[in-house]
């Protein structure tokens, strides 16, 4: 049931004495974009007559088509807690649309509604509960963030070791007041590591509170002299951030993973959705690990994961079954990082699962042995195939996947093939400085 009518929300920004709302949406390369209307604009925002240039959005249109409307979802209608609270601040998220009324191909969040579709269709409502690691560092005296931490705590640990904490103090607070339920909030392993849980949601709305999420973590590190980064791997030899996804299928507002009569209470359905997304995780890496920088966190010993392989509660597979059971079965993939578009890293995990339940197909047994431990010859000889190791491989691989490529659509595909491409022959074209440090005195 929608939450907001377009009456309540005009009633509101008027109660709430609001002065802009912020009109957002996002780039196919999972940037958060947004135009600032007046309040006075608030009934044309409404009736979906916002204009914005398609032609300066990466990935969007070309300069001779580029009119396109913002079509706000009044469900999402929040105000935003760390702007002014006198002339306040609201935001709407917009679904792009065409100046004849079609959704535009190449919005993100409209891919994902394309696939949620299909699975309505089967009659599944898809939930995702996403868990969002990140660091914050410190800035230097012009303000430009660095790497450096000034915080020495590990995982779970509580101040005075964790500077971070106030932050997050912050950052839960405000979430809270936006709606979300936040479940926990912890330090992660590395020096300066966070994490923040908030509760699932049907896979667009929790699309859209990631890019909330962010940008509230963003703002507030500032507000408290820090910088909070979502890039991947930002220090070498030490954990990276991922992004675990949990994910559901329900029907008719039951768990559909769960079966209380078969073994480890995991329905088939459930199989046949782990045996999809092992199918196609290295056909949708590139969009779960989008960055040259992703691969750098795929790697052995981390607790992210390098192997196709699942199980129940091995951190070093690719798909977790943590071990809540009833209305809370889930699984948790681990190879997403928080730096992916999550509109379409949802859409294709969700393509991929949707396709090990129309082909029927069936997992590999599960490991619950160490990966990182197990030599490449006996991985081989168990067919334990690997993800993507760059950046190019992963393009290229998604490039052949069918199942990936026909849920993102020919317009999406094109574009971020092309930018992702881009952006692997700007990195080949660098000498970094590991390269000078091993060869410059040696050859
Ligand atoms: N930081 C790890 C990663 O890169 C995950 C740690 C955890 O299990 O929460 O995925
Ligand atoms: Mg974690």
């Amino acid at each position: 049931m929608a939450k907001y009518t377009k009456e309540d929300i005009l009633r509101l920004v008027s109660e709430e004495d609001i002065q802009f709302i912020r009109m957002q949406f996002t780039d196919i390369f999972g940037q958060l974009k947004n135009v600032a209307i007046t309040a006075s604009q608030i009934r044309r925002a409404l009736d979906n007559e916002i204009m914005l240039d398609g032609s300066s959005i990466a990935g969007f249109v070309r300069i001779e088509e580029s009119d396109q409307y913002l079509w706000p979802d009044p469900d999402t209608f929040a105000i935003l807690p760390w702007r002014p609270q006198y002339g306040k601040v609201a935001r709407l998220i917009c679904d792009v649309h065409n100046p004849d009324g079609t959704p535009f191909v190449g919005d993100p969040r409209g891919a994902l509604q394309r696939v949620l579709r299909r699975a309505e269709a089967m009659g599944y409502t898809f939930n995702a509960g996403p868990e969002l690691e990140f660091f914050l560092f410190q800035t230097d005296e012009d303000g430009r963030p660095t790497t450096r931490t000034s915080d020495e705590a590990g995982y779970f640990d509580l101040g005075p070791l964790d500077h971070g904490e106030s932050t997050r103090r912050e950052v839960t607070l405000a979430l809270e007041e936006m709606g979300f339920e936040v479940e926990a909030s912890h330090h992660e392993v590395a020096a300066g590591q966070h994490e923040i849980d908030f509760k699932y949601a049907d896979a667009l709305h929790a699309a859209d509170n990631i890019m909330t999420f962010k940008l509230a973590i963003k703002t507030l590190a500032q507000k408290n002299g820090l910088h909070a980064t979502f890039m991947p791997k930002p220090v070498s030899g030490t954990a990276g951030s991922g992004m675990h996804i949990n994910m559901s299928l329900f029907r008719e507002g039951k768990n559909a993973f769960f079966d209380p009569a078969a073994p480890h209470q995991l329905s088939p359905l459930a199989h046949q959705f782990i045996a999809g997304l092992l199918a196609h995780a290295q056909g949708f890496c590139a969009l779960s690990n989008p960055l040259v920088n992703s691969y750098k966190r795929l790697v052995s010993g981390y607790e992210a994961p390098c192997y196709l392989s699942w199980s129940h509660s091995n951190r070093s597979a690719l798909i977790r079954v943590p071990s809540p059971r009833g209305q809370a079965t889930r699984l948790e993939l681990r190879s997403p990082d928080p730096s992916c578009n999550p509109y379409l890293a949802l859409a294709a995990c969700l393509a991929a699962g949707l396709d090990g339940i129309e082909r029927r197909l069936t997992p590999p047994a599960e490991i619950t042995e160490n990966l990182y431990a197990l030599s490449d010859a006996e991985r081989e000889r168990r067919g334990i195939d690997r993800l993507p190791a760059s950046l190019e491989e992963a393009i290229r691989t998604m490039e052949a996947d069918a199942v990936v490529t026909e849920a993102l659509g020919p317009h999406i595909c094109e574009q971020y093939i092309t930018g992702k491409l881009r952006e692997w022959a700007e990195y080949r074209d660098r000498v970094s400085q590991w390269e000078l440090d091993r060869y410059l005195v040696t050859y």
